[in-house]
């Protein structure tokens, strides 16, 4: 009976999961999904927590059968180390949460996934120390092969996830260089890994003993730091979702090794989602996902730096005001620097002031503007920006011939011109086409490039003028003259 509530629960777990994917999969659903995530995830711990509380009287039969392995021994201390892990996670997890700024949450997330990993190489470790518990006892364990396979793959990925993890939030932080480390080599000592850990799987599942388990994890922690240490700034958006996917799958294998379903189903949900968004994110870049994880790219550029680029003109916030005031139509293409200035507010009363004096506004999100997926449609969605005004690249890119001006607001990379010429990092990456527009007005601090280090043509183009200064404080003063100039 409290088998069958367990297991039921995890089914009922598993669908508000897919329901949650598919909310957040619109702007318009995103919270509802969001909802179902919690529920779901809520579910999910207090069955588990009934599983490992519930007398031995409330047990049937077929109990052991029936149960994730670690809940066929519960007792007191059992329970214990349960609510203690679980009030410490839940912890660190709200202080972090509460704490974290919006410009912070790729490395967060990076965080998040190492901690996946490394509960995937911990579980492995647990449910091996099991078996050989078990082996030792004179008890024959049943698909012995199937069990080891489930551990070392486990094992394997969330070792690769943990250190790759590690890499990529000390790339997002800028706690270490963006540039990929290019060692020479690198592909043969990428696939000398795979095979040392093949071969250290085959061995572990033949003599179920520590020594290949512990090569193989130390090889795969190598391999995770290595894959992401190889990849340059411009590739990082396809290597936070890889690293998404792997995660889900180093779930996936923990839920098989632990015989729980609902790990298994969240895992393969995260290790998909994940996946199809690498795909997505590939896309967006015109990159190959092969050409992506071999790494090495971007280090070099070829495009000609600032002295050779010639003058760049510059507007003040009165001026560009007059121009918005007098403008037709203005298209917005938002950018890290907008999360960064927490810009989203502002612009979202500009679109709104503009919309009501009759001018026509339109945002245009780049696929990788900011530094996670969605970020900049999270941004203007927390600023109530009307959904209908927002539109992606592809939707747009052909209109800015008709646009009046362009405001890039703390974009770089992704409105770089010189994506459409070969030899630097960002070569190839489908970019929005402002410099197409009338008049394109850049709002930055400085003259310094985005993210992949390339200098940018567009700031030294004749319809391009530079706003210097922070984002939120030059969008402050066209909004308060912008009454004025709408009246003259
Ligand atoms: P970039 O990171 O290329 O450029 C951001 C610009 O914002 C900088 O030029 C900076 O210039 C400016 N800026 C920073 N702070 C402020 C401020 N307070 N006020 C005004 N301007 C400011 O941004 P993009 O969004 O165009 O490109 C994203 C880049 O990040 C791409 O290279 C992408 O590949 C990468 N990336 C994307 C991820 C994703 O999933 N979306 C994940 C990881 C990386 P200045 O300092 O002079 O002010």
């Amino acid at each position: 009976m409290l088998a069958n509530f367990v297991q039921a629960t995890y089914v009922v777990a598993g669908v508000l999961f897919i329901l949650a994917l598919a909310g957040l999969s619109r702007f318009e659903t995103s919270k509802r999904g969001n909802a179902f995530g919690i529920l779901g995830m809520f579910l999910a711990v207090v069955a588990t927590v009934v599983a490992v509380w519930a007398p031995d009287s409330w047990r049937g039969e077929d109990w052991a059968d029936r149960m994730p392995s670690f809940v066929g021994t519960a007792d007191v201390p059992a329970l214990v180390i349960l609510v203690v892990v679980v009030l410490v996670g839940a912890v660190i997890g709200v202080f972090k949460a509460v704490r974290v700024e919006m410009t912070g949450m790729p490395q967060l997330i990076a965080q998040l996934h190492s901690f996946v990993g490394l509960a995937a190489v911990l579980i492995g470790f647990n449910v091996f120390i099991e078996i050989r518990r078990e082996l030792e006892a004179g008890h024959a364990h049943e698909h012995i092969g199937f069990s080891m396979a489930e551990i070392w793959i486990g094992v394997f990925i969330g070792a690769v996830t943990f250190t790759g993890s590690i890499v990529a939030w000390g790339k997002l932080a800028e706690k270490i260089q963006s540039a990929p480390l290019t060692l020479p080599g690198r592909n043969f000592l990428n696939l000398g890994c795979v095979i040392a850990i093949i071969g250290c799987g085959v061995w572990f599942q033949n003599t179920q003993d520590w020594l290949p388990l512990i090569l193989l994890t130390a090889v795969s922690l190598f391999l995770g730091f290595h894959l992401v240490a190889a990849i340059g700034g411009a590739d990082m958006p396809v290597v936070i979702s890889m690293l998404n996917s792997y995660s889900g799958f180093a779930a996936a294998f923990s839920g098989f090794a632990l015989g729980m379903n609902v790990l298994i189903i969240t895992g393969a949900l995260v290790g998909a989602s994940g996946a199809i968004l690498s795909y997505i994110m590939c896309k967006a870049m015109n990159r190959s996902f092969v050409s992506v994880i071999l790494g090495g790219f971007g280090a070099a550029t070829a495009v000609a730096t600032r002295d050779e680029q010639g003058e760049i003109q510059e507007l003040n916030a009165a001026e560009l005001a007059q121009v918005l005031a007098d403008a037709r139509s203005v298209m917005i293409t938002p950018g890290y620097g907008m999360a960064v200035a927490q810009a989203q507010y502002p612009v979202a009363e500009l679109a709104k002031k503009l919309g009501e004096a009759g001018v026509e506004v339109r945002f245009a999100i780049h696929p990788v503007a900011g530094r996670l997926p969605g970020h900049m449609n999270v941004l203007l969605a927390e600023a109530h920006v009307p959904y209908d005004i927002v539109f992606e690249m592809d939707e747009v890119n052909d209109e800015f011939d008709e646009t009046d001006v362009v405001l890039v607001i703390g974009a770089n990379d992704t409105v770089n011109p010189s994506a459409t010429q070969p030899g630097t990092p960002i070569s190839g990456m489908p970019v929005l086409r402002v410099w197409e527009a009338k008049k394109v007005v850049v709002f930055k601090r400085s003259m310094k490039p985005g993210y992949a280090g390339v200098e940018n043509p567009l700031f030294f183009h004749d319809n391009t003028y530079m706003l210097f200064g922070d984002a939120k404080a030059s969008l402050d003063a066209i909004n308060t003259a912008l009454p004025a100039a709408i009246e003259r």
